[in-house]
């Protein structure tokens, strides 16, 4: 086989050559810049999904996966902006090299908070997940995680990811961030499971590298990224030593297979641009799959943790942190285009000028900002690794995210309450295509005289889109379920402090 082809050259060979390694050196071949060059280098990548009970071989050009890929792609398009370069790209501290955001390790306090600006911006843009955060926080995660592991065991993980992360950098990759394990009986260890491979863990190590099996749930973008980074799904015990793996996976090697999730008015997507789809360009939330890992071949260059147990509860609290801190970025920023759905709606149906509506918008207004103040308060008062990279602070990070389980429900229940109950009872676009019902349709569902009905009616499909069951357990559960930041809480809240406060202002002795 020629060895100088690339994964994205014709005729299609798989991303890494098991049996050449490094299996990462891959200079030459062209970086993905373009929205075109995304979708080509998804086209090659031949990898194992399915939809709906059936393999699906392009991905790009199949209805389920379109809006998906075209709220990846921003991340791409955004980058190539002028007017967003400063948000949108930063300079690699590995190569010097302009690099896209998505792919860089944050240097200071000002990386992390055009972060949070940057998701806010793309979700203005996309009105939902654009999914390339995931595999963002993990390489940070990671990258003062193998750090910390090599000065205590003399491992060489964290130069193998310098490598790994040059590579993502080089040819501006995407990489799913893949920690959730489906975790069979909640109140067993990975190693007290019935099934062992209810969690994802190592079956072999060999001389050339390590065989992992399991799954992963819930993988936002998996579908349409380049590489898997393989974490642990939480902290572990000394007996659970072949659970703490941590490592990079392209996703189209042998053993992976992809099956993707059904969404909330997932049908809507089959009709392509209609109006009853609400968002048709990009869809509902980021298209979430179970990636299930059958004996799969991982070269050791590409393996980042391996057995170190004591370090897999730290990895998953930074990856953890640094995707919490996302979230008042990216759901804020939805949170702003459903507060201008809302006055739209408003607008649309002359109930604008109405005390009540003015202040539900501001109370929206309100929920928003108090979100995204808290994503950029954590990235403020972010701190340095002794790797070197910057990581959000950990209480405040948890804050925002447990802000989000709330606050972005409150908002959707307000956009519910000024649209009216007509968001729940519309009818179909096609009744608009029927002459013998349009006219009552256009009729009847009129608002104020200046606008159309059929541009009401796109913005409440938008509303209802946007305030739908995934979308609103996407905010819920996604960076980790609210009861996770209870967690954090109770460990970083340092309660043993706030009371001596207490004690010193009541005037009891440190012993009472
Ligand atoms: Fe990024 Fe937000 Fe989607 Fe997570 S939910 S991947 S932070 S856009
Ligand atoms: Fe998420």
């Amino acid at each position: 086989m020629d060895q100088k082809k690339g994964p994205f050259d014709q005729p299609f060979i798989p991303i890494f050559q098991y049996s050449n390694i490094p299996s990462f050196s891959r200079k030459g071949f062209p970086m993905i810049k373009t929205k075109e060059d995304y979708i080509n280098s998804l086209k090659k990548l031949n990898h194992v999904v399915y939809y709906k009970g059936k393999r699906v071989k392009d991905i790009t050009t199949h209805p389920a996966f379109v809006p998906h890929i075209n709220a990846a792609a921003k991340t791409y398009e955004l980058a190539l902006m002028p007017e967003h370069e400063d948000l949108m790209t930063a300079t690699s501290h590995l190569t010097g090299k302009r690099i896209n955001r998505f792919t860089h390790i944050h240097q200071n306090r000002d990386d992390l908070i055009k972060k949070v600006q940057m998701l806010r911006l793309i979700s203005h843009e996309t009105g939902s997940c654009f999914q390339r955060c995931v595999g963002f926080d993990a390489m940070n995660a990671l990258y003062s995680t193998t750090y910390e592991i090599d000065e205590k065991h003399g491992t060489p993980y964290h130069s193998r990811l310098k490598k790994f992360i040059e590579y993502i950098q080089d040819d501006n990759f995407m990489v799913v961030g893949s920690m959730t394990d489906p975790k069979g009986d909640r109140s067993k260890s990975p190693s007290q499971q019935a099934d062992p491979d209810l969690f994802t863990h190592i079956v072999e190590k060999k001389e050339e590298g390590i065989v992992i099996r399991g799954a992963k749930a819930h993988q936002t973008g998996a579908v349409n990224s380049h590489e898997m980074l393989i974490m642990p799904t939480q902290a572990m015990r000394p007996e659970d030593k072949d659970y703490a793996v941590a490592c990079a996976v392209p996703v189209n090697a042998p053993g992976v297979t992809m099956i993707f999730g059904r969404q909330t008015n997932e049908e809507r997507k089959f009709e392509g641009e209609g109006m009853d789809t609400g968002n048709p360009e990009f869809g509902l939330v980021g298209g979430e799959a179970l990636i299930v890992l059958d004996n799969v071949f991982v070269p050791w260059e590409r393996v980042f943790m391996c057995g170190e147990v004591e370090f897999a509860g730290a990895l998953v609290e930074r990856f953890a942190s640094l995707h919490r801190q996302n979230y008042g970025g990216c759901k804020g920023g939805l949170a702003d285009v459903l507060v201008g759905a809302s006055a739209l709606a408003a607008d649309y149906q002359g109930t604008s000028q109405a005390s009540h509506v003015r202040d539900k918008l501001a109370e929206m207004t309100h929920l928003a900002e108090t979100v995204y103040t808290g994503s950029i308060a954590c990235s403020a008062l972010g701190h340095r690794m002794k790797a070197g990279n910057w990581e959000p602070d950990t209480l405040l990070a948890n804050t925002t995210k447990y802000n989000v389980t709330k606050n972005v429900y409150e908002v959707a229940r307000l956009a519910h309450d000024i649209a009216g109950g007509i968001i729940a009872t519309m009818p179909f676009e096609d009744d608009l295509k029927n002459p013998e019902v349009a006219k009552y349709v256009e009729k009847y569902l009129k608002g104020v005289a200046n606008i159309s009905t059929q541009d009401r009616m796109r913005l409440l499909r938008l509303i209802e889109n946007m305030t739908g069951g995934t979308a609103l357990a996407e905010s819920m559960h996604g960076a980790g379920s609210p009861q996770a930041q209870k967690v954090m809480y109770m460990r970083a809240g340092n309660l043993e402090q706030k009371k001596k406060m207490a004690k010193k202002l009541a005037k009891i002795s440190e012993k009472g």
